[in-house]
């Protein structure tokens, strides 16, 4: 047997793919099976960003290009700056990789030394601090309560800031909450951070999914100290429904962008050529696939949010952006459905699939395991009969 790299300790398999996997088999014998475990929009890739792949693909398109992404990607990235956020970046500021994910890991593999602290909120998307831990960093886990809505409180932040802490993440809107922070928020938390020269990290990945009008800002744009300490990372998987194409980006210091640049350069090379022109597009071509997105988005978290507070045992809060509730079921916990006792989110999403054929992701690896994280990425229809099937199996706890 070989021995395995040390790196990978404590690195397990995910419990949401497992759980996913196993609402996949049940459904291939045939089962009912609802699934609110969708990490990605449920819409079709817009046409004319489809098109612009296949002109790309015919004229050639199809080779190597420069390791950071492609120049007219690059413009089209400060122009969605310039324009959204009112940020002014030059190319050596950005960098575009496969998917944001991506962005993120090499931003960790570039700043990052052993005994290095990386502060993430609680709940947290389950990547960050499996990223952190494999760039030789230590996540520093700040936990946040329903109460205060799933944000940060400065107080909770500076009291996470240890003389080893090296940076912050913060992604609002949230996955798996859907927090958002308003700009009073994001500057209170800015000022810590430069006062403990730490580096924010602001995934703004859900920027463009927020609902009521509520206005999302990224933390950069504050001031430009602000952005001097400031990596923003994003890219086109959420908003235009382009999670496998594979592009995400990021915007910083130049010497970090640098970094990450030679990093992507001994590892993955360049993000596909193709897909970079269809984010080209994207970005550069009509907006008018977000806003029906949108709308469709927040019809849906009405009728999610609504149907699951009418359950007894059961709440959420009103999510601001994104695609997900994180519903509280930890009522429930220590009852029994015949034999079985339900002791924490895992059982529960166990217990959900099994007996009410829906399938929803554990809280525990995001960060509290009070919750489970349901994506209304799903249609209409099957938010209300699932709704109405995890009230049944949760009524039927005693
Ligand atoms: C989906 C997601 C990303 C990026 O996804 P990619 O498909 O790699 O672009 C980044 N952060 C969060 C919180 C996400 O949910």
């Amino acid at each position: 047997m070989i021995k395995l790299s040390g790196r990978l300790n404590g690195l397990e398999e995910s419990v949401t793919l497992a759980i996913t996997a196993k609402a996949r088999s049940l459904k291939a014998e045939g089962k009912d099976i609802i699934g609110f475990g969708a990490g990605e929009p449920d819409f079709d890739t817009p046409s004319n960003i489809k098109e612009a792949a296949i002109k790309a693909i015919n004229t050639g398109q199809t080779k190597y290009t420069p390791v950071g992404g492609i120049n007219e990607l690059k413009d089209a990235i400060i122009n969605k700056f310039k324009k959204d956020n009112n940020l002014a970046y030059s190319r050596d500021e950005i960098i575009v990789s496969c998917g944001g994910k991506h962005s993120i890991f090499n931003l960790f593999q570039a700043i990052l030394n052993p005994g290095d602290e990386v502060i993430i909120p609680a709940p947290y998307w389950v990547s960050y601090p499996v990223i952190v831990a494999l760039g030789g960093g230590t996540p520093k886990i700040v936990r946040t309560s329903e109460s205060e809505g799933f944000k940060m409180s400065v107080e909770a932040f500076k009291a996470g800031i240890s003389p080893e802490a090296k940076a912050v993440v913060i992604n609002s809107p949230s996955n798996p909450t859907g927090a958002a922070y308003t700009t009073d928020e994001l500057r209170a938390i800015a000022e810590a951070a430069l006062k403990n020269d730490l580096l924010i990290v602001s995934d703004e990945i859900y920027e463009k999914l927020a609902y009521d009008g509520f206005k999302t800002a990224s933390i950069a744009s504050i001031s430009d100290e602000v952005k001097r300490s400031t990596v923003v990372l994003n890219g086109v998987s959420k908003a235009y429904s382009m999670t496998g194409w594979r592009i995400g980006y990021a915007a910083g210091p130049k010497e970090i962008i640098k970094a990450m640049t030679n990093i992507q350069s001994q590892s993955t090379s360049n993000p596909t050529s193709i897909s970079q022109w269809a984010a080209v597009e994207a970005l550069n071509g009509s907006q008018e696939s977000i806003s029906k997105m949108l709308k469709e988005f927040e019809k849906r978290r009405n009728a999610i949010v609504e149907g699951l507070n009418a359950i007894k045992n059961v709440s959420c809060i009103r999510p601001q952006g994104a695609f997900y509730v994180f519903a509280n079921v930890s009522k429930s916990y220590g009852k029994k459905f015949k034999d079985r006792v339900i002791k924490g989110s895992v059982d529960m999403a166990n217990y959900l699939l099994d007996e009410a054929g829906v399938a929803v992701v554990p809280g525990a690896p995001f960060g509290d395991d009070s919750f489970v994280r349901l994506s209304y990425a799903i249609s209409m229809e099957n938010i209300i009969e699932g709704v109405r099937r995890i009230g049944k199996a949760i009524g039927e706890l005693k």
